[in-house]
């Protein structure tokens, strides 16, 4: 929903709304946009860029992360607060020939051209709409895109009634949005790095992973580092860090992580 939660007066919502005069707010961390990743390589020279996800916010953490150029968009599926921001690509496709490709799945690939049905109809295209092409994704676990020598896997995750996508390039793998993770998906999560994960609050949730539910998957899929993301007003950034174990942190707007992409991206 966005930190501040609209309406909400809570003591981490109201932590995060900026003071009148410009102020930053009180917690800096707590004040949270909704879920994405901007992916940049190689470290050298960061030529190639890929976002997963642009939601209601992209284009705000698109000026606040300086993106004037984007490879790709990979999404993890459609629900609003990851794809709303879609028609914000417009400015950035212009630079790319013949179209910014999308990576989805076929549910998400659907989604978008139902929402977005004037930038992809055959006929009649609305004539300054985003120049996007999307690539559909086969369902198969580990389904393999590649791009300037990194291979992006799709990892099938549980997302209440849906299976959704999760991403895994190189060392790190990216999962929002689950409540579980089937085990035709665990052999894609050997060797981690760095894994970001779904931990919405403490109390139970239908399609969200739980503080508690999400500390178990870390134990058990053993990466070297974990990033917790989507987190509701429940849990405040200090006090939740201050609880968990030293290699795994709650993630925050614009944290910074760097990891192995591939041997061979170029
Ligand atoms: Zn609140
Ligand atoms: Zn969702
Ligand atoms: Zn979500």
């Amino acid at each position: 929903m966005g930190i501040p939660t609209l309406g909400c007066e809570c003591e981490v919502c109201r932590s995060a709304v900026p003071g009148t005069n410009g102020q930053p707010p009180a917690s800096q961390h707590n004040r949270r946009t909704r879920p994405s990743v901007l992916i940049a390589w190689p470290a050298a020279t960061a030529a190639h860029h890929v976002v997963i996800d642009t939601g209601p916010d992209f284009h705000a953490q698109a000026i606040r992360e300086g993106i004037h150029r984007l490879d790709a968009v990979f999404y993890t599926h459609g629900h609003a607060d990851h794809v709303l921001g879609m028609d914000d690509l417009r400015p950035l496709s212009f630079h790319n020939q013949p179209s910014l490709p999308i990576y989805a799945d076929d549910p998400t690939a659907d989604t978008l051209e139902r929402v977005f049905e004037y930038t992809f109809r055959k006929q009649d295209r609305y004539p300054t709409s985003a120049r996007v092409e999307i690539h559909r994704v086969p369902s198969t676990p580990g389904a393999e895109v590649d791009l300037f020598g990194v291979r992006f896997l799709r990892v099938p995750v549980t997302h209440g009634k849906e299976t959704v996508t999760g991403w895994r390039f190189g060392s790190a793998a990216y999962l929002t949005d689950l409540n579980e993770i089937p085990a035709e998906s665990l052999p894609l999560l050997t060797g981690l790095d760095v894994l970001v994960l779904d931990a919405l609050r403490r109390q139970p949730h239908p399609t969200h992973s739980t503080l508690e539910n999400s500390i178990a998957l870390v134990e058990k899929i053993q990466p070297r580092r974990a990033f917790f993301t989507h987190m509701s007003h429940d849990l405040d950034h200090e006090a939740t860090n201050a609880i968990l174990p030293p290699h795994i942190r709650l993630a925050y707007d614009g944290l910074k992580v760097n990891f192995d992409i591939a041997p061979e991206a170029a």
